[in-house]
């Protein structure tokens, strides 16, 4: 290791609290560190911010951050106060006293970190030039690309910081990997010679299933939020419509649940916004306008009662879970309405033929994830670009829940009576002519070889087996306004099935009653030993007072994974409790007598 990043784990460690560097932080830091611009990707939650802060430490000069959101930046001064950082931010909220001192500040050279917006960079440019800078980091950089879903036009003009500091080294981090994305990153701020460090995308902690709807999506979230007490959650929705009526039906089953979406006022968003991050359980319903600014590290679920728009947002919007690295849950609903409509939004939306079809190709491959047998975890990461995936061994499909059965004889035989019928009925009405059972057939369907050859299975399993090629693409829903007929999917691929050179595996759940399958029970909560709970829970309350008297969130202080191990360890001494993760010694000096007031208790 050489002296500079030596003198960096020095610093992760007493600064910061933790151990040892983690992924691919200790390779970015030491780039930048020789004073070379680098491009991140890592995961959510995989620590990107301590690679620009702990060079913003090292190097001379102020470390400049630009990120798109106040709620995060907020959080993460808060932190970096606590931690003992001389941190600080210049956006749209602050009160102008506060500016003028933090201007005074920088002048003065008394700053190691300063947070600003895209937009609020304009107005700083003058000042910036006459001190010297770290580092110059962009958060959240995927936010320059158009193929992304969080597109700031703002940070298109963030390339023009190449020619105004030439001399200072450049930090983009993201958790999107894409690679157009990172194309565009790359090409717009100007960082097309850096090193590009893309770390891998596993989330170990995430246990990740996905069902299909039966009956009414509201009623299985609210059995699945219920099985889940005293847990912080996230649930998805389609439409503003779905998030107050599900809200109203948790309050109403006793859970603390509150809607946000973008029609509400701003006021409103922002202090649910803020109560959902500083509540210790809270269960918020959400369309995804609730999104980026969301960093609250103990959500320990994400429900998708409707799911995401592509496998990026998925992994996004369920990556919201778990964040503090303890045991989460990403569950996701999904019905062949969802895909129908996906595919006809995305008709009637007026844009490229080219991007049309890339969009098109990203609905396809999120609904042949969710739908498929294979591990989803894996299968996201393949989808990223990963290479040589091992299977996670938590999610729905690693458990064995998603046993397959050979259903390529059945598939064939729906197949043949689609064509047969030339496209012209929908999918009950295809399952009657598969069982035989059409009420008055009309002498041309009767006289189909295929009407009634299906008895190996009853109704729900071909209503299923159907959903199954409609997911597959095998079959085709076509709207016909509301009445959706089905015809035959990708011509070679259905051909491949007739040939018996593509088997189609069928759940062996969905061919069965599944009734049993909500009973089923969950394991995923935080890891609290057995004889540590009250102890784990009088550390939480006292880090609810602290938090209250602070105005900060509760896991500013200390996050859930600190309270853990104190719970276990019981350190009776200020260096034992200097040995837990996340106390450095600002921290310990801050509140080490007072948590061992609370452990000495118990
Ligand atoms: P993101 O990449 O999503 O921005 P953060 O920078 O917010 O992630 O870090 C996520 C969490 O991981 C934080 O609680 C942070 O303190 C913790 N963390 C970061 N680096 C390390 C490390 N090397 N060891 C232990 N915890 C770490
Ligand atoms: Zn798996």
């Amino acid at each position: 290791m050489t002296a500079d990043l030596a003198q960096a784990r020095d610093i992760l460690r007493h600064t910061f609290g933790h151990a040892d560097f983690r992924g691919r932080q200790a390779e970015v830091i030491a780039e930048v560190l020789a004073g070379n611009s680098a491009v991140a990707v890592l995961p959510t939650g995989g620590g990107k911010s301590l690679c620009y802060q702990i060079p913003s430490l090292m190097r001379p000069g102020l470390g400049l951050v630009i990120s798109p959101l106040i709620a995060l930046m907020t959080d993460q001064v808060a932190g970096l106060r606590q931690s003992g950082v001389a941190a600080a931010r210049l956006d749209s909220n602050i009160d102008p006293a506060d500016r003028v001192e933090t201007l005074r500040q920088i002048e003065a050279g008394k700053l190691d970190l300063l947070y600003v917006s895209p937009e609020g960079l304009n107005g700083l440019m003058d000042r910036l030039r006459q001190v010297p800078l770290a580092l110059i980091a962009i958060d959240e950089a995927h936010c320059v690309s158009q193929w992304g879903h969080d597109f700031r036009p703002d940070y298109r003009s963030l390339g023009r910081l190449a020619d105004i500091f030439p001399k200072v080294p450049r930090l983009a981090v993201t958790a999107t990997a894409d690679g157009r994305t990172l194309a565009d990153i790359a090409s717009e701020l100007r960082l097309t010679t850096a090193r590009t460090f893309v770390a891998s995308f596993a989330r170990p902690e995430l246990a990740l299933s996905a069902e299909r709807k039966r009956g009414p999506a509201a009623k299985r979230v609210l059995d699945l939020v219920k099985a889940r007490p005293a847990r912080s959650g996230i649930i998805y929705s389609g439409s503003r419509d779905g998030t107050e009526s599900l809200a109203v039906s948790l309050r109403e089953a006793g859970v603390p649940a509150l809607a946000y979406h973008a029609g509400l006022d701003r006021q409103l968003r922002t202090e649910r916004l803020e109560g959902f991050l500083a509540a210790e359980t809270a269960v918020m319903v959400a369309t995804i306008a609730f999104g980026m600014g969301v960093d609250k590290p103990d959500v320990r679920y994400v429900i998708h009662a409707d799911p995401p728009a592509s496998i990026e947002a998925y992994w996004q919007e369920v990556g919201r879970a778990g964040r503090d690295g303890e045991p989460a849950e990403g569950i996701t609903l999904y019905s062949t309405a969802d895909m129908a409509w996906a595919y006809r939004r995305l008709e009637g939306r007026d844009m490229e033929a080219e991007v049309k079809s890339v969009q098109a190709r990203k609905v396809r491959q999120l609904y042949a994830l969710l739908d498929g047998a294979g591990c989803r975890a894996a299968g996201v990461r393949r989808y990223f670009g990963e290479e040589k995936v091992e299977p996670c061994g938590q999610c729905d499909a690693c458990l064995g829940t998603l046993a397959t059965l050979d259903g390529t004889l059945s598939a064939q035989k729906a197949l043949s009576a689609v064509h047969r019928m030339g496209g012209r009925f929908g999918r009950g009405r295809l399952v009657d002519h598969l069982l035989g059972k059409t009420k008055d057939p009309s002498a041309f369907e009767a006289g189909l070889s295929t009407f009634g050859i299906g008895q190996e299975l009853g109704p729900p399993a071909w209503r299923d087996l159907v959903d199954q090629l409609l997911f597959d693409g095998l079959l085709r829903e076509d709207p016909n306004d509301g009445r959706p007929l089905i015809g035959l999917g990708d011509g070679e691929a259905v051909r491949a099935v007739y040939r018996g050179e593509h088997k189609v595996l069928v759940r062996q759940s969905l061919l069965e009653d599944t009734s049993a399958k909500a009973k089923r029970p969950r394991k995923a909560a935080v890891n609290v030993g057995e004889g540590d709970q009250v102890l784990f829970d009088a550390l939480r309350a006292w880090r609810s007072g602290q938090a209250r008297t602070q105005h900060v969130p509760p896991y500013v202080i200390f996050p859930d994974r600190t309270l853990i191990e104190i719970a276990a360890l019981r350190p009776a001494t200020l260096p034992a409790l200097a040995e837990v993760s996340g106390i450095g010694d600002s921290k310990l000096k801050r509140y080490g007598t007072a948590v061992l007031e609370v452990v000495g208790r118990y």
